[in-house]
Parts: structure tokens; C-alpha cells; sequence
């Protein structure tokens, strides 16, 4: 049975719409798609991304929250049989349960703006099932993925996604691109999952809540901010001054925190 045809965007799905064909085409070419390639696809929407890369690759599997919009795709693509729906919350999707280990996949997403923390938080987990990701975020978002130490946009966000991944701004798309026009400037990302970080961390659990306590007093010492945490000679013990701003302070200084401190509690 096909869908109702007036679907209404959802405030709360995050649901701006893309109709921009230039834009669209941008954004499929940054993932540079292969033939053989496997994708995932979060919130498909209407399908203006989907519609494409569909044709393109071997398999796709897709995550879509929203009931009228999964039943539009079971409907529309019935025909496909190298396509896969979950109609579910992405932030609650087993993707190591659900995603084949033969290869790795290729990830590409218009996410919703809402979610966009605690998801690339849920995909560092699993980041070894992707060899890229292509989101579209808000682009204070990507600024802060891409920030360096020093910079206004520097914290937990930058130093972990730079932990896990190289990670690239690729290009702003302007509000006319999507249908209704979010209030916030968007941007394209690319995200490269390192199979082995450049600075280890022993305990990468240990590493994010070193960061997360760091940050959650963003205007004291680091040696203050972290207080609860540790010891100020841990941080002399390392070659950091105390007196430093966690906003200055390198991905490689933060691990070797982390790594001193999994020292003293082992
Ligand atoms: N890809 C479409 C496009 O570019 O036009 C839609 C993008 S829209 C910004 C975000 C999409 O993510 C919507 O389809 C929305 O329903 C879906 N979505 C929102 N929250 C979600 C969640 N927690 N899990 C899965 N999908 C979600």
C-alpha cells in the first residue's frame, strides 16, 4: 500500500530536507563510491541521498526513525534487493550485531542536528566497521570536530573524534539547500577511522573521562579541573605545567595523562 503523500517534517526527527541537486551530487562524491562498496545510511529522510548512492553500491543498509518515512522506503523500494531498512533510533542501533565483518563499510548521513554528539560518541565505539564517514552537521559542529589546541572551539568533541579519526571540513552548504531551512549554518565532514590513533591510549574509556572532567571546567587550571581525578605531580610526573588551560593542551598531552594515570590504578 503506498504511503499517505503529505509527510510533514518532524521538529522533533531534526527533519530539514535536502533539494539542492548540486549540493546532493557534492556531498555523494565526497564518499567517493565504488561499485563493490557496502554502505550505511543514517536518516534517509525522503531518500535525496538514498535515491542516488543506492544504484551505486553493492549493499546498503539504512536507519530511519521515523514510522511514515520507513514505510514510504518498504514501499518505494520493494524491488531492491540490495537494500536493508531498521526503523529504529540510530542511538540505540547494535551496528557490530547488525553489519557484516567481511568488509568495512562506508558511512554517509544528513544527521539530525539533536543527536549529532551522543551519535559520533556511539560510532568511535564501533569505529572498526567503517573505513569513512561523510555526515552533514550543524557547522559549528564540524568546526569544533576540526578545531585545534588554542582555538575557541577546542574541547572533548576535537580531542576525541581527533583520537579516533582524521577528520576533514569539507565544504559549508547554505539554509536555501534544505526544505524547511534550519536556523543553523550546516557543513560536510569527513571522518577516517584510525585503526591505530596516533598517540595510544591504554584505557580509551580512561582517556574520555580525563577529557570530560578537563572540560567540564573549561576556565580553571588543568590542574584544578582535574583535582578529582589526580594528582598535580602525576601532571609534573608528564612534563605539564598545572598552571596550563585544558584548551591548550594537545591530543598527545591528554594520553599522556590517561596513560600515567592507568599506571597508578593498575
Ligand atoms: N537524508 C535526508 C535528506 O538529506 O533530505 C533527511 C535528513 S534529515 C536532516 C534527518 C533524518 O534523520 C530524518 O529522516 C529523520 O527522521 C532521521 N532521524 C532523526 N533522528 C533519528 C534517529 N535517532 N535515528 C535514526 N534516524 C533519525
Amino acid at each position: 500500500m503506498p504511503p499517505a503523500d503529505k509527510h510533514r517534517a518532524r521538529k522533533r526527527f531534526g527533519q530539514n530536507f535536502l533539494h539542492d541537486a548540486n549540493i546532493i551530487e557534492r556531498i555523494i562524491q565526497s564518499l567517493d563510491i565504488k561499485k563493490e562498496d557496502s554502505l550505511v545510511e543514517i536518516g534517509p529522510g525522503h531518500g535525496a541521498l538514498t535515491d542516488i548512492i543506492v544504484e551505486q553500491c553493492r549493499h546498503l543498509d539504512v536507519i530511519e526513525i521515523d514510522r511514515d518515512l520507513a514505510a514510504e522506503f518498504q514501499w518505494r523500494y520493494s524491488d531492491k534487493d540490495n537494500f536493508i531498512l531498521h526503523n529504529t533510533d540510530v542511538l540505540k542501533f547494535d551496528f557490530a550485531a547488525n553489519l557484516s565483518t567481511e568488509s568495512k563499510y562506508k558511512l554517509i548521513g544528513n544527521l539530525p542536528y539533536n543527536i549529532s554528539t551522543p551519535l559520533l560518541f556511539h560510532l568511535f565505539k564501533c569505529k572498526s566497521l567503517f573505513s569513512e564517514m561523510v555526515f552533514m552537521l550543524q557547522l559549528e559542529v564540524v568546526d569544533r570536530i576540526c578545531a585545534t589546541p588554542g582555538s575557541k572551539n577546542y574541547g572533548r568533541l576535537s580531542i576525541m573524534s581527533q583520537y579516533h579519526c582524521n577528520a576533514a571540513k569539507l565544504f559549508k552548504v547554505p539554509a536555501s539547500a534544505f526544505n524547511p531551512q534550519p536556523k543553523v549554518e550546516s557543513a560536510i565532514v569527513r571522518l577516517v577511522p584510525l585503526e591505530s590513533p596516533e598517540y595510544e591510549a591504554q584505557n580509551s574509556q580512561l582517556l574520555e573521562t580525563v577529557v570530560r572532567t578537563a572540560f567540564s571546567q573549561r576556565r580553571k587550571t588543568i590542574q584544578n579541573s582535574l583535582k578529582s581525578l589526580l594528582d598535580k605531580s602525576l601532571l609534573e610526573q608528564v612534563g605539564i605545567d598545572g598552571y596550563r588551560r585544558p584548551e591548550t593542551m594537545s591530543l598527545r598531552e591528554y594520553v599522556s595523562i590517561s596513560n600515567a594515570l592507568a599506571q597508578v590504578e593498575s
